[in-house]
């Protein structure tokens, strides 16, 4: 009984698959038809007008008016629900906030699956648990459409200036129907394998990038206390073997470098409640999947402290300035 459960439901999955290939290729034909994008913030702004400029007409929504009266300028049509979206357009990009907004987003009262043509392609560019992307995913197929994450490496300036890395993770005959559009908004687009996967190496990703970072405000601030000059310590890492992306593109010491967070008393950037949040899903992914991860853990804690105690908003190398306070107290 339970293999024939098994069975019917791969024969529904498999035609409700071909189905949605079926509707695909009318889709990708009409390269140029207008493009949902839900969620415009500090990410997803600059995105949504790469595909303005890239002569994509843009069809958007976001739950705070502000965000839509300022995206407004470039043209696009803003309507009052991610439905709205859905029935407009056949291409929807998501990039929200955290799974519970994407959730609503896709499956809420007015969400994009109360409307979504069979065949449409949704793209979910929010960072989130790989758990749920796989739950939204079958929802997903479920109304014969396709569901991929691409979750996004770089900040506001890769956004603005369209070099973004996107990790994606999806059914791969789809993936050259993702990178037409993502290929507006970035410089690689990566093809990770099945759905979640983005989503893994994202998470992965900016672990490693939390730890980097504490271990390097940590370095300095100690290098500082034995009376070395910051500027000629961030030299000599950065042609040691101490040298990390944290350490030589985005140090988080006050007139280290130009044009950094650190430079501009950590404002813009990635905030520290991001960070925060991203670290929480790498600790609910290493909890399931039994992977021993201390260190992340560690930070995981680290920025949860920042944000209770003043940081939430600031860039989250400003883990160098709470380090400072801490050693005052
Ligand atoms: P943000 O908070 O600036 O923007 C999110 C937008 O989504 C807001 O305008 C909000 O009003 C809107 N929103 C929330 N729930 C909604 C809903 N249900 N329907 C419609 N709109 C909704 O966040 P951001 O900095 O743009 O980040 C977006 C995602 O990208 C996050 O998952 C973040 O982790 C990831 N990310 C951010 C950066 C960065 O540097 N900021 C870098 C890489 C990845």
């Amino acid at each position: 009984m339970a293999a024939l459960l098994r069975r019917s439901g791969s024969a529904l999955h498999s035609s409700i698959s071909r189905h949605a290939r079926l509707a695909v290729v009318s889709r990708s034909m009409a390269s140029k038809t207008p493009i949902g994008f839900i969620g415009l913030g500090n990410m997803g702004n600059p995105m949504a007008k790469n595909l303005v400029k890239h002569g994509y007409p843009v069809i958007a929504y976001d739950v705070f008016p502000e965000a839509c009266k300022e995206f407004q300028d470039t043209g696009a049509q803003i309507v009052d629900s991610p439905s709205d979206v859905a029935d407009k357009a056949d291409r929807i990009i998501t990039m929200l906030p955290s799974s519970l907004n994407a959730i609503e987003a896709y499956t809420g009262a007015n969400g994009i699956l109360k409307k979504v043509k069979k065949g449409s392609l949704l793209i979910d560019s929010s960072t989130i648990d790989p758990a749920v992307s796989k739950e939204l995913a079958k929802a997903v197929e479920k109304m014969g459409a396709v569901f991929m994450d691409a979750p996004v490496s770089g900040g506001v300036g890769a956004a603005r200036s369209g070099n973004l890395t996107f990790m994606v993770g999806g059914v791969e005959q789809e993936f050259d129907a993702a990178k037409e559009l993502l290929s507006c908004m970035g410089a690689n687009v990566i093809y990770c394998g099945e759905v979640g996967t983005g989503q893994a190496a994202k998470i992965c990703n900016n672990m490693l990038l939390a730890i980097s970072m504490i271990g390097t405000a940590e370095t300095m601030n100690l290098g500082i206390r034995l009376g070395l000059d910051p500027k000629l310590l961030a030299k000599i890492l950065n042609m040691s073997s101490g040298r990390c992306w944290s350490s030589d593109t985005y140090n988080p010491v006050p007139g280290v470098m130009e044009g950094v967070p650190s430079a501009n008393n950590y404002q813009g950037g990635f905030g520290t409640t991001l960070m925060a949040k991203d670290l929480g899903l790498a600790q609910d992914s290493a909890t399931n999947t039994k992977t021993p991860t201390p260190l992340g853990s560690l930070s995981h804690q680290v920025y949860r402290l920042m944000c209770a105690k003043g940081y939430a908003q600031k860039d989250f190398s400003s883990v160098f300035q709470f380090l400072r306070e801490e050693e005052n107290l």
